[in-house]
């Protein structure tokens, strides 16, 4: 007997939780499935989400999944989602320990996983002093020693940026990429110094960075570290079933319902690669509950 579902709800991120809860109110079958590696683990505090400022990742998770326990209609799994094909006019779908169903609406929530530069200490220090994300963590950084590393022209964009939060910038290229000559007068009008050789090692001590030490010995104080090398998607299922990406990579939705280009396949969260915050995650899954229960309505002929 194949278990049959209103929507396989892929990611219990911000945006898996927040459809299934839109979806749960609905009264709708649900599965959300996930398999545990949501994007900001390595953070200690999400920043700029309306009322839960400098809460957890791990908490924010918990009462979002605490609250789902109210809606019976709602199963939370944990589990990994391997395959789902069309059928039938819904879909199949497999996961690991092969598990399998069927689901009239399927609803990506895979999010990204991002391209943390592999550079020696990093690890200790990510999610702490080394960030990826202005928004989020920029004004936590406010006036100290920061050095954005990133390729060319790109750590070059990031660098004027970070100008914003302090005036104490340098920009470490790794030896990658060229930063062309206006780019180089625009840094230099903003008294950012730029330090074009390999890193050898980010020094810090308790999560804090204290020194970048180049390949060529030189050695630089710094308190805080933002990079720009790109992400890219977690999960290939958009792939699998057909729906067309962007030139960067993210999913194309429908702005109104974030249906895909494949009719019954749903996505939210950072999938799309639109802005990439938790608020907007969030806002985006339910979107997409809504939009899902209103195309349940329609072929069930109540709207
Ligand atoms: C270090 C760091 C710090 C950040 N800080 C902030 C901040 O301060 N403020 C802010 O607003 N944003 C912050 N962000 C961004 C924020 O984390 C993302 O925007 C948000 O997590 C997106 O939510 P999501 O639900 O789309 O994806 P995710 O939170 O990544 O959740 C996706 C889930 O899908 C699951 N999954 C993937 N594939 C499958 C599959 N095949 N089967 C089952 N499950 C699957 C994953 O395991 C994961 O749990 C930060 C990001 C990082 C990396």
């Amino acid at each position: 007997m194949i278990d049959t579902y209103d929507a396989l709800i892929v990611g219990a991120g911000p945006a898996g939780l927040s459809a299934a809860l839109i979806l749960g109110r609905c009264r709708r079958r649900v599965l959300l499935c996930d398999s545990g590696s949501h994007r900001n683990s390595t953070s200690r505090a999400i920043h700029g989400l309306l009322g839960h400022e400098g809460c957890s990742p791990s908490e924010l998770l918990a009462i979002g999944a605490k609250e789902l326990e109210k809606y019976a209609t709602v199963a939370h799994t944990h589990a990994e989602v391997s395959t789902i094909m069309p059928s039938n006019g819904g879909f199949r779908f497999t996961c690991t320990g092969n598990a399998s169903g069927s689901a009239r609406k399927v609803l990506l929530a895979t999010g990204l996983v991002d391209e943390v530069p592999n550079l020696a200490g990093i690890g200790a220090l990510y999610g702490r002093s080394v960030h990826h994300c202005p928004y989020c963590d920029g004004f936590e950084h406010s006036d100290q020693l920061i050095a954005v590393y990133g390729a060319g022209d790109k750590g070059a964009g990031l660098a004027l940026m970070m100008t914003q939060w302090s005036s104490e910038v340098i920009l470490c290229t790794g030896g990658e990429g060229t930063v062309t000559k206006a780019m180089t007068q625009r840094l230099s009008e903003r008294g950012i110094k730029l330090f074009p050789d390999p890193i050898a090692e980010l020094e810090g001590d308790g999560g804090r960075l204290k020194r970048i030490r180049f390949q060529n010995g030189e050695a630089v104080e710094r308190t805080a570290m933002f990079f720009t090398t790109g992400c890219h998607q977690k999960s290939n299922l958009s792939k699998l079933l057909g729906c067309t990406r962007d030139e960067k990579g993210g999913v194309v939705t429908d702005p109104v319902t974030e249906e895909t280009s494949v009719p019954g396949v749903y996505v939210a969260g950072d999938v799309s690669r639109d802005v990439l915050l938790v608020a907007v995650a969030a806002a985006e899954g339910a979107k997409a509950g809504v939009a899902i229960n209103h195309a349940l309505l329609k072929e069930d002929g109540l709207c």
